[in-house]
């Protein structure tokens, strides 16, 4: 099958974009909050509580054998995805998780007080609530890079704080605000010159563009299957393998021991020793299933598909006189998002109105309070693409816009 042909019939193998919202089907542009998930995915998960619901790793029988082997199997395709070993891929519930994770385990043994971590403006919450709860801690310092007036990374202020030598630089691959994409190798060779560790915060960027991790080299990279057309409640931690065995376990339970002795336990080999007990089985399950389908797809393409939106979509609003927008202009450093306000309205009432043209768009802070703040807003608006968007959707969104702007009279 072409890629045109892929993109056009694509929207049939999600079963959600096939309904009616007010008599509508659903344009759907909320996609850097959540992506829809393709029937396939949402089978994988009915298929393993209908056919071989039972625990892993522990049943002798042929449904546990039969959970067992497709859960290690989606860790080996996840591992393959962004060109990992399978033992250096923890499941985790998301990037909040794996994020948390390092900051407990790697970072309550590694830094020490006064250590300084650095991270940026540009980070979605999750990327500096848990260096704070850490540095209040353990009384680490923590401090930030700026963003530039043209929406990109400030490198002026990574060479100042890397001169200060950090232990750990903590940052997004892509800013779910501006779309941004930060030049994350550059930053990472530079991190490592001063001797730091690198954590790529990377919810935004694995969903929409081939990623290597051994080219990139970084030391830890996190990710969340809902973004990636995978389900909630499962991520991806990656790790370099002599990082995770030196660390110690996050979670004490179940699976995660080799041998549990009342006065003291040994700990299973990595990944499962950051794994305790329980975990999300068909999660993990179906977040193989949507890996699958994306490479099917080709990562590449993905990428140029949300480039073509992109740009489609920036320059049709460019016309809208009554649209601000923020992102950097070189879409070459920018993914499928577009931020914006309609001068002073309140973004909320642009999304309610928005709702009732069947499109569904972002509003408020998206978890980038400091990042708004920085640039002098409360609250924004965001439509944000993916696979299953069309130029068609672009246009009736634009539309959407005009009647907004006609109805608030602006
Ligand atoms: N980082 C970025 C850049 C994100 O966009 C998000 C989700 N909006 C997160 C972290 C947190 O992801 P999750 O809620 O899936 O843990």
């Amino acid at each position: 099958m072409t890629l045109k042909n892929h993109f056009s019939n694509i929207k049939q193998d999600f079963p959600i974009l096939t309904t009616q919202v007010y008599g509508r089907n659903p344009i759907y542009f909320d996609n850097a909050a959540t992506t829809q998930k393709p029937k396939i995915v949402i089978d994988s998960i009915c298929d393993y509580y209908h056919q071989y619901n039972a625990n892993i790793h522990r049943g002798i029988y042929k449904f546990s054998e039969q959970a067992t082997e497709k859960y290690e199997n989606a860790r080996k395709k996840i591992a393959n995805f962004i060109n990992a070993d399978p033992d250096e891929i923890i499941f985790v519930r998301g990037t909040t998780e794996g994020i948390n994770l390092i900051a407990y385990s790697w970072g309550r043994n590694n830094l020490l007080k006064n250590d300084l971590i650095v991270s940026s403006v540009m980070e979605h919450h999750s990327n500096i609530v848990p260096w704070q709860l850490l540095s209040q801690d353990i009384k680490s310092k923590l401090e930030f890079i700026g963003v530039n007036k043209n929406y990109s990374l400030s490198l002026t202020d990574l060479e100042k704080l890397l001169s200060k030598n950090p232990k750990l630089v903590t940052i997004t691959h892509m800013s779910n605000f501006l779309g941004t994409i930060n030049p994350i190798e550059d930053i990472i060779k530079k991190a490592h010159s001063y001797g730091a560790k690198v954590l790529v915060d990377a919810a935004q960027s694995v969903p929409q563009m081939p990623i290597d991790v051994k080219r990139i080299d970084c030391d830890f990279l996190t990710f969340s299957g809902h973004k990636m057309l995978g389900p909630t409640g499962i991520g991806i931690l990656y790790a370099k393998k002599e990082i995770l065995e030196n660390m110690p376990p996050f979670h004490g339970g179940g699976d995660m021991i080799k041998e549990v002795r009342l006065e003291a336990s040994k700990w299973n080999d990595v990944p499962w020793k950051f794994e305790a007990g329980t975990t999300n089985i068909a999660g993990a399950i179906g977040l193989g299933v949507a890996v699958d389908y994306l490479e099917n797809i080709g990562m590449t393409y993905v990428q140029e598909h949300e480039k073509r939106l992109l740009k489609y979509a920036l320059d049709k609003m460019s016309a809208l006189k009554y649209i601000d927008t923020y992102g950097v202009s070189d879409l070459k450093f920018r993914g499928g998002i577009i931020s914006f306000n309609l001068k002073n309205l309140h973004p909320h009432d642009v999304a309610t109105v928005l709702d009732k043209y069947s499109i569904a768009i972002r509003a408020g802070h998206h978890c980038t309070q400091p990042l708004h703040e920085f640039f002098n807003l409360s609250a924004s608006n965001r439509a944000s693409f993916y696979i299953y968007n069309t130029e068609s959707e672009v246009d009736a969104f634009v539309d959407a816009l005009d009647k907004v702007k006609d109805m608030f009279k602006l």
